[in-house]
């Protein structure tokens, strides 16, 4: 027997709690259980997005809530500032070509990320630009974006700052009220420890303001509507009930633990993970502030990235992720997001000494094990 073990960047664990509460009989969308249910989810949103906006979910995948987001503010032929390094930077890339809009395209080699005063000249020179859309954690690569200097440079203009939070949401502090977010994006299966099938869109009251503009086509996905019926405690279409069943759970879980800590936590095992890959002589793929939701990790020199990925199922049961697109084969991806703590990082460290190993590599056993226990004794 060997234990499965998910360890990719998304989608993550699900905690019992969340399961067993998953697995109850399924209760209809129009009832007052369901509205009971709901208030209490209502309200643990807007926690977790440090906000006192609503914030709106939707039954689909990540994906399908930056599309919301694009379709709702904006208008065909509008112009948007696309701030990328990575493919799912790429992704907003592709949703704003889809939908006819004029991009301004800010680009950084991949492991890196775009500086603030690039886009505080490029919104200067193009005053016409009416939203910003970039990532906070790029999680093909695991680096993290300065969403809050990138606020701070909207702020000064009409513009709109379009985050999509996916693998940060409840993994890397992002108070999007404070810093001045206008519409962050988010799904269930990465930092909210939920299965995959529900994506969030909460929008401050300048974003609500280009709703009123925006004519792009939409009918599934017209937040204006969805908004009425949050606003109620009720729901539009049919909800992925269950799911949010879970996410009443994983919220109750989250506020426990107090964000703060959540943070924090996620930081260590991240230290913790970087400290191991090197102790190997590993080099780390982030060239900028790296993503506490994931480790990005090239492999030894001569190795494909993708038998690391394949040795870890084989030989482990374990599931790594490797690069995407141009990536694939130049590195492979540690999720360390959600329902992940510090033996989760000692096991998936040791069972890369031994995939290396395997695969002809010298490996001084135990050293990134050694190294990340360093990180977890440390006081924090
Ligand atoms: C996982 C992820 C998404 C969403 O992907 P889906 O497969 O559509 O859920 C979007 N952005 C980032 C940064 C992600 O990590």
């Amino acid at each position: 027997m060997k234990k499965y073990q998910l360890m990719a960047p998304g989608p993550t664990p699900v905690p019992s709690e969340v399961l067993l509460a998953m697995a109850q009989p399924i209760i209809h969308h129009r009832t007052p259980q369901y509205e009971a249910l709901f208030v209490e989810v209502r309200a643990g949103l807007k926690k977790l997005f440090q906000t006192s906006a609503e914030v709106v979910p939707l039954a689909c995948s990540g994906t399908g809530a930056m599309e919301a987001a694009v379709v709702n503010t904006l208008s065909a032929g509008d112009a948007v500032a696309v701030v990328r390094a990575g493919k799912f930077g790429d992704r907003w890339l592709e949703i704003a070509r889809a939908y006819g809009l004029d991009i301004i395209d800010l680009t950084a080699p991949f492991g890196h990320t775009v500086d603030a005063a690039r886009l505080a000249d490029a919104l200067k020179t193009h005053p016409e630009v009416k939203a910003v859309l970039t990532q906070h954690s790029e999680t093909s690569t695991g680096v993290l974006h300065d969403v809050r200097a990138y606020a701070a440079v909207t702020r000064q203009h009409d513009a709109i700052l379009i985050v999509d939070a996916v693998s940060s949401l409840g993994i890397a502090d992002l108070p999007m009220d404070a810093w001045g977010v206008d519409l962050v994006v988010a799904g269930s299966q990465k930092g909210l420890m939920l299965p995959p099938g529900i994506g969030f869109c909460a929008l401050n009251e300048k974003a609500w303001r280009k709703t009123k503009t925006s004519t792009l086509p939409k009918y599934y996905f017209n937040l204006t509507d969805e908004l009425k019926f949050v606003a109620k405690n009720e729901v539009r279409f049919t909800p992925a009930v269950s799911i949010i069943v879970g996410l009443r759970e994983a919220l109750r879980l989250l506020e426990a633990e107090g964000l703060a800590n959540v943070f924090k936590r996620h930081d260590r095992l991240a230290r913790a993970t970087r400290a191991g890959a090197e102790a190997l002589g590993l080099e780390l793929f982030a060239k900028h502030t790296p993503s506490p939701a994931l480790t990005a990790i090239r492999p030894p020199t001569g190795v494909d990235s993708e038998k690391i990925v394949a040795a870890y199922s084989q030989s482990h049961n374990i599931t790594i992720a490797g690069g995407q697109g141009e990536m694939k084969g130049k590195l492979f991806r540690l999720g360390h997001m959600g329902y992940a703590a510090e033996f989760d990082t000692i096991v998936a460290l040791s069972a890369l000494e031994q995939v290396l190993a395997d695969l002809g590599q010298p490996v001084d056993f135990g050293s990134s094990v050694r190294a990340a226990q360093k990180i977890f004794v440390e006081k924090s």
